[in-house]
């Protein structure tokens, strides 16, 4: 019998995993249905010998001390603060748009205050800021949203800005100074040998087995459990019965050339040329040493397997509908990006999850003074114990 049955190899279901088996003593059995642990953030090495992340690049960063600490437990750290070009007018700029990006882009020699005066003077009033095109427009004006912004957008998620919430694109930036890091957070580092070998150690435990090649369907009428996590997509589990909810797909092309440095920065944006979205240089990312380079394009798709939710407010309804069924399925915790329609980044999920263990231990200390067999009160065992005369 397990105490927990938890579908999905991820940060959030490995995470789970490892604070139940090792906090909590509880017995568990992680099922995922690729072939590998994970989840989207699972790297290894190519023919090659060169260390990829399978499922486009992941970069961590986060402001949160206590996510940072808890994951240190299970990996060192290569520091690496992450730097973005985009493809704009036939030259290479930095993303997110800074001093630099603007006086690249027009052959100017501005400087901080000067650059926000143009920003001030190209922005459009926009009274309430509601959608991706609003945050942009109001910040850079028009011709940088769409030298920028539109097009890729319209790539990424098959719909215009106008149509996505502000959250999306209010994720990148705008900068008056020359600072051309993509995130500023605290603690911005790479697992030093890895994520899977991360995910390795925190899955590495007697309490837990690990399932792959698993459909949680094919197993959960046949292994006893008592309670299961589920961090795959909410709609699935429920059979659709609302609709499907939209994610966003994508396809990673990978290559392997046959030279040591291909690109002029670790990732560079296209946003108004090519298919793909964004090209990623892996070597720039992990550090490694090779006489080749492997790089990875992302083509963005509708159909496929759901790696984006899509945030509009038609999705946050159709989602608000599953979350209270959700709510109201005893024994059964949803967590994750894909389980929580949340377009949440790694450190996201690792806190998220670290909440829901609280939460799950702060339920069986309220349960546990019910179980006593002797009698209702746990005092009153402990008195009859102490009684007892000891053994000679
Ligand atoms: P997942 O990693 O998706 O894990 C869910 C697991 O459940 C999957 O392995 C799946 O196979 C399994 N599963 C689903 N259904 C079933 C079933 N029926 N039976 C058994 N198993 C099942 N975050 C960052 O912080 N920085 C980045 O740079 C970054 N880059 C990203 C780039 C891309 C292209 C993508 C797609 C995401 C990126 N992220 C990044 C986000 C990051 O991948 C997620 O936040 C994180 O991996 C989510 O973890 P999770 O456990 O919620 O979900
Ligand atoms: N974005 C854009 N142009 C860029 C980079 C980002 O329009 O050069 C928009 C796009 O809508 C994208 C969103 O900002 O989906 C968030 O970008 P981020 O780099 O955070 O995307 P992720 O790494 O999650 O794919």
């Amino acid at each position: 019998m397990f105490d927990y049955l938890i579908v999905g190899a991820g940060f959030a279901g490995s995470v789970l995993a490892e604070r139940l088996a090792t906090r909590s003593n509880k017995k568990v059995l992680v099922v995922d249905k690729r072939n590998h642990i994970a989840g989207n953030a699972y790297d290894h090495y190519n023919e090659d010998g060169i260390l990829v992340h399978k499922y486009g690049p992941h970069i961590f960063h986060t402001n949160s001390k206590d996510v940072f600490e808890y994951l240190s437990n299970f990996t060192d750290w290569r520091p690496y603060e992450h730097r973005v070009l985009a493809s704009v007018d036939g030259q290479m700029v930095p993303m997110p748009i800074n001093l630099d990006t603007i006086n690249k882009l027009y052959g100017l020699k501005l400087n901080s205050f000067e650059v926000e005066e143009f920003f001030e003077s190209v922005a459009e009033k926009v009274p309430v800021i509601k959608t991706s095109e609003d945050v942009v427009v109001s910040k850079v004006g028009r011709e940088l949203y769409e030298k920028f912004f539109r097009n890729y957008t319209r790539k990424q998620w098959g719909m215009d800005p106008s149509e996505l919430d502000k959250s999306v694109t209010s994720r990148v930036p705008t900068r008056t100074n020359r600072d051309d890091r993509y995130f500023t957070d605290t603690y911005q580092a790479m697992p030093l040998h890895g994520y899977t070998r991360m995910f390795e150690r925190l899955l590495d435990h007697p309490n837990i087995k690990v399932m792959l090649n698993t459909d949680y369907h094919d197993i959960m009428d046949f292994i006893p459990f008592k309670e299961m996590i589920f961090t795959g997509p909410v709609d699935e589990f429920f059979d659709f019965k609302y609709g499907k909810l939209p994610y966003r797909s994508l396809e990673f092309k990978h290559e392997t050339l046959n030279t040591e440095n291909y690109l002029a920065a670790p990732v560079v944006n296209y946003p108004n040329d090519n298919l793909y979205t964004r090209i990623t240089e892996f070597k720039a990312l992990t550090g490694q040493q090779h006489p080749k380079t492997a790089i990875v394009y992302e083509y963005p798709k509708a159909e496929g397997d759901p790696y984006y939710p899509v945030p509009r407010l038609e999705n946050a309804e159709l989602y608000n509908k599953y979350k209270k069924l959700a709510d109201e399925t005893p024994n059964v915790h949803f967590v994750g990006r894909l389980a929580t329609y949340k377009y949440y980044n790694m450190d996201q999920v690792v806190a998220q999850a670290l909440t829901l263990y609280k939460k799950l231990t702060e339920k069986s200390a309220e349960e546990a003074p019910r179980k006593p067999a002797i009698s209702g009160s746990t005092e009153l065992v402990e008195k009859l114990v102490a009684r007892s005369p000891s053994k000679p």
